[in-house]
């Protein structure tokens, strides 16, 4: 867990209802350039060992963190996936279907193949862990590639929802820097 960003959550983070936590202050909208450095250096110890070539995420929310990670594994490349919602305009891409929760629509998620070498080390790094499926059709499009995946990190994992358990039982190293319980009444509880 990374203090800062934990305080962040609970000084400038929003509820809304009792599933979506907003953090446009410091993350979605605004960027805190501190605490992106910081989380980006978390996230860098963490799999510095594993060695990774690429940090793949997803556009738009989870290019910021991932830049910040990509720099502090040592200047390594950064590749988003694109979002599409049809599939067909994706000649020569690799494609993988993935339902957005907080849009409550399926995407398809696009990378092109000469970003993703063959045997390729890939980190992903997204800004939320909810139900897991951003970080499910992102493991798709690394083996797609013939790529390994190192493990994936996120800033925040809404504990509640149940993508972080369904991946670290398929044996994924998971790491988020701060980890939700509940949203009640509105209040973040970490
Ligand atoms: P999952 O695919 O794990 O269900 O959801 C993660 C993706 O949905 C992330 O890429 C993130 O952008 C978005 N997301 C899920 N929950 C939230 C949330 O509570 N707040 C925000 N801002 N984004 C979320």
């Amino acid at each position: 867990m990374l203090r800062a960003l934990e305080e962040a959550i609970l000084k400038q983070g929003i509820g809304i209802g009792n599933s979506v936590v907003k953090v446009d202050m410091f993350l979605n909208h605004r960027i805190d350039t501190d605490l992106l450095t910081k989380m980006g250096a978390e996230i860098a110890e963490h799999f510095a060992g594993e060695k990774p070539d690429i940090v793949l995420t997803v556009e738009a929310s989870g290019i910021a963190l991932a830049v910040a990670c990509g720099i502090a594994l040592g200047n390594i490349p950064v590749v988003f996936a694109k979002k599409s919602k049809a599939s067909n305009q994706a000649k020569g891409m690799l494609s993988a279907k993935c339902y957005s929760f907080t849009h409550q629509k399926s995407n398809h998620l696009l990378v092109d193949p000469n970003y993703l070498p063959k045997n390729s080390k890939v980190l992903i790094v997204d800004d939320f862990l909810a139900n897991g499926e951003a970080i499910q059709a992102l493991m798709s499009l690394i083996q797609q590639a013939n790529c390994k995946c190192v493990g994936a990190a996120v800033a925040i994992e809404k504990a509640f929802q149940p993508g972080g358990q369904a991946l670290r039982e398929k044996g994924m190293d998971i790491l988020s820097l701060a980890s939700v319980k509940a949203i009640e009444d509105g209040k973040i509880v970490l």
